[in-house]
């Protein structure tokens, strides 16, 4: 074999692989139909695979977008547009409160706007990592990053101390002022404040 096409296979193996990274799981499940909720012709509104509250969907934009670090003055409308599809999506579900925003530092790649309903019930909800990133201000609400948008041109980045301050917070009660020593007493806890919904 040539060197050339040595590092031609090389260079499709490295492709594969990047594509096959579990962080590109999103880019796969816009295309599978069991999770297909909704589309136009600008976004894809999928359920999130691990759903960490009784209803969660992820809004996506179909430009390839890979997160809020891409996210330019240019973006504002389309921004504007996910989180209408997003108060849509939250509104068919009346019964439901929910939260519309973004993760200050997402793991997985193409950017995605979170539509949870803020029950956080969910046997996927399972680590104090989780419940920090949908509680505590590491969940930064769509009309918030809009605006900083819309006054910044761009999103400006969580430090690594930040993100660590938010993960290691203390198991605080979304509703009241609950603090829980660890996840099991916070899930039973939280099912007061469903039990009060119905
Ligand atoms: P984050 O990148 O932290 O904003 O969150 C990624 C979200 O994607 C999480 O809520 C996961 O439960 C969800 N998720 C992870 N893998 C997949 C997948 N393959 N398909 C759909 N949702 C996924
Ligand atoms: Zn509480």
């Amino acid at each position: 074999m040539s060197k050339k096409r040595r590092q031609e296979d090389e260079d499709t193996k490295n492709e594969k692989k990047i594509a096959n990274h579990w962080s590109m799981g999103l880019l796969s499940s816009m295309k599978e139909p069991e999770l297909l909720v909704k589309e136009d012709d600008k976004v894809v509104t999928i359920k999130d695979k691990y759903p960490k509250a009784q209803y969660h969907f992820l809004v996506l934009p179909k430009e390839n977008i890979s997160s809020l670090a891409k996210i330019t003055k240019d973006d504002i409308e389309l921004l504007k547009h996910m989180d209408k599809v997003g108060q849509e999506l939250a509104e068919s579900h009346p019964n439901s409160n929910f939260k519309l925003g973004y993760h200050a530092e997402a793991s997985m790649s193409r950017l995605h706007l979170h539509v949870i309903s803020d029950d956080f019930n969910s046997t996927c909800l399972k680590t104090r990592k989780h419940w920090n990133t949908f509680t505590t201000d590491f969940f930064v609400p769509s009309v918030k990053l809009i605006s900083e948008v819309e006054k910044q041109g761009k999103v400006i980045p969580m430090t690594k101390e930040e993100v660590k301050e938010f993960m290691d917070m203390p198991l605080k009660c979304h509703k009241c002022s609950f603090l829980a020593k660890n996840m099991p007493t916070l899930k039973s806890h939280i099912l007061v404040h469903l039990k009060k919904l119905l």
